[in-house]
C-alpha cells in the first residue's frame, strides 16, 4: 500500500490545491478513482467550535482545494460531521468550512438520520448507528487533521472515522470504551462496519498536518504544531502507520493503527509499505502526558485501583468561564455544575476518557499530578 508524504509549508490555496493533485496523481490520479456523477462524500473533522489556527479542526484551505479538485469530475459532492458539542453548523461556521462550501455550492449532509451498520468480523461490538448521508455514496474523502490524543495516543485517518457517529452518541460509546485499548478495538469495529458499507469504493484519506497538534490533543488542551505535512493514501492505516513515524512517537502506544493491523484492515509493517512524495522526516511531537503502554494497561484492569493510580481532569479557575460544556458531555455524568459554581467530579467515577477537556472552548481542564502509587506502579 502507497503512502504519499508532502511537505507543503502554509494554508496558501495554489499551493495546496497543488500538493494535494500531486499526491492524488502519485495514487494513479483523481480520475481513476472518481468517475463522472459519482457521489463523493467529504468527512471533516469538525470536533468543535474552533478557530482554524489551532489544528484542530479540518482546515478551510484544504476543504476548498479538494472540492475544486473533485469538481473537475463530479459536481455530486456533499461534505459535513458529527462534532462532540453543539451542531455541526455552528461548529463549521467557527472554523471556517461552512464559508467554503457556500461559496461552493456544496451540499452539508443532515447528520441526524440514522442507519445501522454492521462489521461481520467485529471483536467486541458488531452494531453501529451512523449518520445515514455518510453512507450512501461512491466515494468517501476524509480529511483527518494530524493529531495526538490524550486517549488514542494519536488521531489521524483511521480515528476522524469515529465522527460518522452522531456526538451524544460518541459519548455513550466512550463509556463502553473505558480504556485506549477497548476504544482501539471499537474504533476498528466501526471502521470495519465502515469499510463494508464502502466495499470495493475509493477511500481516500488526505491527512493535514500544515499545522498539526501535539501534547495534550485533540483539542485546546494540545499545542500547535507547524509539521508542514500532508499525507495521502488509499489505506487509512497505512497512512496512520506513517503517521506514527513523522510525528516521531511510539507505535506501541497507538492502539488504534496496531489492532487495524493485527486484524488485516490495513498494512502496518512499515517494511511493506511504499511511501512516496517526500522524504518521511521525524518532526518530533511532544506526545500526550504519562500515555499508557500496555504493560500499564494490564494493572489498571483492576477498576478500583484507577483512581489511586491515575490523573483526574482539573479545572483551572482563571479559565473556566463555566459553560457546562464539560458536564454535558461527560459520558458517567460525574463532573458536574451547580448554579453559578465552578464545574467539579462528584464522585470517582472518572472513566478518564477526557471528553471533558476535548469539549472545553477554554482550555480549562488539564491533568492532575499522577499520584504518588501510580508513579511508582506505572513508571
Ligand atoms: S471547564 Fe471548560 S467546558 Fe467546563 S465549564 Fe469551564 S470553560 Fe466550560
Ligand atoms: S470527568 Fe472528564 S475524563 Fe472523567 S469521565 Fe467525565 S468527561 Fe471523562
Amino acid at each position: 500500500m502507497k503512502v504519499v508524504i508532502k511537505n507543503c509549508n502554509e494554508y496558501d490555496l495554489d499551493l495546496v490545491k497543488s500538493k494535494i493533485k500531486e499526491s492524488l496523481d502519485e495514487l494513479g490520479g483523481l480520475p481513476s478513482l472518481i468517475k463522472p456523477n459519482d457521489k463523493v462524500f467529504i468527512k471533516l473533522n469538525c470536533l468543535g467550535p474552533f478557530n482554524q489556527d489551532l489544528g484542530i479542526t479540518t482546515h478551510p484551505v484544504v476543504l476548498k482545494a479538494v472540492i475544486e479538485l473533485v469538481k473537475e469530475i463530479t459536481p455530486n459532492i456533499s461534505l459535513g460531521d458529527n462534532p462532540a458539542v453543539r451542531d455541526q453548523i455552528q461548529t463549521m461556521k467557527k472554523n471556517g468550512t461552512y464559508d467554503v462550501a457556500v461559496e461552493e455550492n456544496v451540499r452539508i449532509i443532515d447528520t441526524k438520520e440514522f442507519k445501522k451498520i454492521y462489521n461481520p468480523t467485529y471483536k467486541l461490538y458488531s452494531e453501529f448507528e451512523v449518520s445515514k448521508e455518510m453512507l450512501d455514496n461512491d466515494v468517501i474523502i476524509n480529511l483527518p487533521k494530524l493529531k495526538t490524543h490524550s486517549l488514542a495516543y494519536i488521531t489521524a485517518a483511521e480515528k476522524n472515522l469515529f465522527g460518522f457517529i452522531y456526538g451524544l452518541n460518541k459519548s455513550a460509546w466512550h463509556v463502553k470504551a473505558n480504556n485506549p485499548s477497548i476504544f482501539g478495538q471499537v474504533i476498528n469495529d466501526l471502521y470495519g462496519a465502515i469499510k463494508e458499507n464502502y466495499k470495493d469504493k475509493p477511500f481516500i484519506s488526505i491527512c493535514d498536518g500544515i499545522i498539526a497538534l501535539e501534547g495534550e490533543g485533540p483539542s485546546t488542551g494540545g499545542k500547535a504544531k507547524d509539521a508542514k505535512v500532508l499525507l495521502t493514501s488509499l489505506d487509512p492505516v497505512s497512512l496512520d502507520r506513517v503517521a506514527v513515524e513523522v510525528m516521531g512517537l511510539d507505535f506501541n502506544k497507538s492502539y488504534i493503527t496496531k489492532i487495524a493491523g493485527e486484524r488485516g484492515y490495513g498494512e502496518t509493517d512499515l517494511s511493506k509499505i511504499e511511501i512516496v512524495g517526500d522524504k518521511l522526516e521525524n518532526k518530533h511531537f511532544l506526545e500526550p502526558h504519562n500515555a499508557l503502554d500496555n504493560g500499564k494497561l494490564a494493572i489498571l484492569k483492576f477498576k478500583p485501583l484507577r483512581n489511586a493510580l491515575l490523573e483526574h481532569p482539573t479545572i483551572d479557575h482563571n479559565k473556566c468561564i463555566r459553560c457546562g460544556e464539560c458536564t454535558r458531555i461527560c459520558p458517567p455524568k460525574t463532573m458536574v455544575i451547580e448554579k453559578g459554581e465552578y464545574p467539579h467530579l462528584k464522585t470517582l467515577k472518572c472513566i478518564r476518557c477526557w471528553c471533558c477537556a476535548e469539549v472545553c472552548p477554554q482550555n480549562a481542564i488539564s491533568k492532575s499530578k499522577r499520584p504518588v502509587l501510580g508513579k511508582i506502579l506505572l513508571k
